[in-house]
């Protein structure tokens, strides 16, 4: 691509109480939907509350709420089962990542008949246009109801499929910071990091431009300065309105100028290890980016800039190390563990960090990191990490 692109869902409408606009927005996509949720939304009443948004307005809904771990391709199939049986014209997935991701991944497949796996193939053709996805997170977040991309794991082979395509963009986003109230502090924080490493990972990417760079920027000075705070106090309701922006601003930055190093090393440990999304890259958040102060204290410099003007006049090195070590810091206070710390054993930590760093490199996402690292360079950090404090 040698031209600046964004790309995000057609509608997006945010704020406290937004998740009211699903019985204006949903009768545009049908008369038919499937809900895509998991049990902790369904306990907490959200799911009856979509329920009741799209049923006042006149629509038929299934359910499928066993989204109940990071989505798989045994998600995806049962889903689909729903789906077709009830003949859905629309998705609606209210929840985590996890459960936009589901929603997505059925939504290019239901309509083509291919196998979730197959997408992740650049040449496998999406013949059929997808059905709209209706996208509503409760966490600040993966930023996935802005962005084209869909993690599945494969439990044949125990990877994190990175999928990207522009037909993965949900056609409407809803985000209501008031559906993030519930989370607790070691999802909000593990979440809230999530945010952090797209937006910064998005502005050290090789791929990013403009447009992206300013987004990226604003989603890194909201999530610096609110994630501490909703980390104590998960009711501060302006807090948790700043990190639902932040997560949005953070899904647009990384799905137009892509995510790098941290990300690209972070799916292989959710994937062997079953580490949460958030907390697997908050893990490495500190390794990498010590080592990229060596390649890219340029970039690291400018975001310190933009958070700190009154330090502008320093110079690149200073700032570059005083971003990094507010980052290490904020790790430190949001009590993101290292994986022995977790509960990893060293032993076959040590043995995986092979397939781990060949399944990071292929994944592609490490060649978007200002300077790409070698298959031993990966294993290093990767052991790096394992009693980072
Ligand atoms: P999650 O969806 O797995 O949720 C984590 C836990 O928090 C679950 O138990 C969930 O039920 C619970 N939870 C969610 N909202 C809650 C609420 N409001 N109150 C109480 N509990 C709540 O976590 P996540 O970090 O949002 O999503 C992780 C997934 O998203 C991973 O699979 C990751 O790979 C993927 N991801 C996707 C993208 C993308 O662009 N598609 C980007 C980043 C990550």
């Amino acid at each position: 691509m040698n031209y600046a692109q964004i790309l995000m869902p057609q509608t997006t409408v945010y704020g406290k109480g937004s998740l009211a606009a699903l019985s204006e927005l949903a009768p545009r996509l049908g008369s038919r939907a499937l809900l895509i949720s998991d049990r902790v939304m369904e306990k907490l009443g959200n799911v009856r509350q979509a329920v009741d948004l799209l049923q006042g307005s006149g629509i038929s809904v299934a359910t499928y709420l066993d989204v109940n771990a990071e989505p798989n391709d045994v998600h995806v199939a049962e889903a689909l089962q729903v789906l077709r049986e009830h003949e859905s014209e629309f998705i609606v997935a209210i929840g985590g990542g996890s459960c936009i991701d589901a929603a997505k991944a059925v939504s290019v497949v239901g309509p083509n008949r291919i196998h979730i796996g197959d997408l992740i193939r650049p040449d496998q053709p999406i013949e059929r246009p997808p059905l709209p996805v209706i996208a509503i997170p409760t966490t600040a977040g993966t930023g996935s109801e802005m962005t084209n991309v869909t993690v599945i794991i494969n439990t044949a082979t125990d990877v994190k499929m990175m999928i990207k395509r522009p037909e993965l963009t949900p056609a409407i986003a809803i985000a209501d910071p008031l559906l993030t109230l519930s989370v607790p502090p070691n999802v909000t924080a593990a979440t809230g990091v999530d945010t952090l490493c797209h937006a910064i990972e998005a502005y050290l990417s090789r791929r990013a431009h403009p447009m992206t760079d300013h987004i990226a920027l604003c989603a890194i000075k909201l999530a610096t300065e609110n994630l501490p705070i909703v980390f104590e106090d998960g009711g501060n309701v302006a807090a948790r309105e700043a990190m639902m922006l932040a997560a949005m601003q953070g899904g647009i930055a990384f799905s137009n100028a892509s995510v790098t190093l941290i990300h690209g090393m972070s799916r292989p440990i959710g994937a062997l290890f079953h580490v949460p999304h958030g907390v697997s890259n908050a893990m490495l958040l500190p390794v990498v980016l010590t080592h990229s102060l060596q390649y890219a204290s340029k970039r690291l410099a400018e975001i310190a800039r933009f958070l700190h003007p009154g330090l502008a006049s320093q110079p690149d090195e200073a700032l570059a190390d005083k971003f990094v070590g507010d980052m290490i810091q904020l790790c430190r206070q949001l009590k993101i563990p290292n994986p022995r710390n977790w509960g990893i054993d060293p032993d076959q930590f040590a043995q995986s960090t092979d397939k781990m760093a060949t399944d990071a490199l292929a994944s592609g996402s490490p060649a978007n990191h200002p300077y790409v690292p070698t298959h031993e360079e990966i294993r290093q950090l990767y052991m790096q990490a394992y009693d980072y404090q």
